[in-house]
């Protein structure tokens, strides 16, 4: 990693945008098509990201009863008849198709402000049904970031890296924690989950 745009500054912190626009780099991941029913006018943009931005998407809230994971996000959002996130075109939002050519190793979802809960696992099937696990939580607070991570066999640690340094905390084992309540953290709110396929 590029330590000029990057640095190791210990108590003061990086962009967390620019980090995140790095780390979740990607190249062959997929399009995402927008037709024009007015102009007819056709428009295919490759995805570049690991990164999903779960706050672009409202309609999926219209239940209010139903308390929505990321699981229902991303069937949504990967709906072969797709989805309204945004893209106007003669003064309409325009309908958006995504198509994945794979299941990456790992996906981040930002779900700031998104009222999505999180899900222990998904699956995802693009040639092959692939099942991805949490295996991240990034907290936001207060200008700080602390996180927990889970291992394969799916314990959760938290870690502050201000406070504890590479130190790791052992709160328990994800399936016997409440999924709800792993939204928040000493506090802060979840803004950045991580998926990984299980090997
Ligand atoms: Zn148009």
């Amino acid at each position: 990693m590029d330590r000029h745009r990057f640095p190791l500054r210990r108590g003061e912190g990086t962009s967390v945008a620019e980090l995140c626009d790095e780390l979740f780099k990607a190249q062959d991941l997929g399009t995402v098509t927008s037709d024009c029913h007015i102009c007819g006018s056709s428009k295919d943009v490759p995805i570049e990201t690991l990164l999903f931005n779960c706050y672009a998407q409202a309609e999926i809230h219209a239940d209010e009863t139903l308390r929505l994971t990321i699981k229902h996000w991303l069937s949504s959002y990967l709906a072969p008849s797709g989805v309204y996130h945004g893209v106007w075109c003669c003064g309409q939002n325009v309908q958006t198709i995504t198509a994945l050519r794979k299941t990456p190793r790992f996906f981040a979802f930002s779900i700031a402000r998104s009222n999505l809960a999180l899900t222990r696992s998904l699956t995802l099937t693009v040639s092959k049904k692939r099942r991805l696990t949490l295996r991240g939580i990034v907290y936001f607070g207060e200008f700080h970031f602390t996180c927990r991570f889970i291992t394969k066999s799916r314990d959760v640690y938290f870690n502050d890296g201000a406070q504890t340094g590479r130190q790791c905390i052992l709160e328990g084992n994800l399936d016997n924690m409440d999924i709800y309540n792993l939204l928040t953290c000493r506090g802060k709110s979840a803004s950045l989950a991580l998926y990984m396929q299980s090997l």
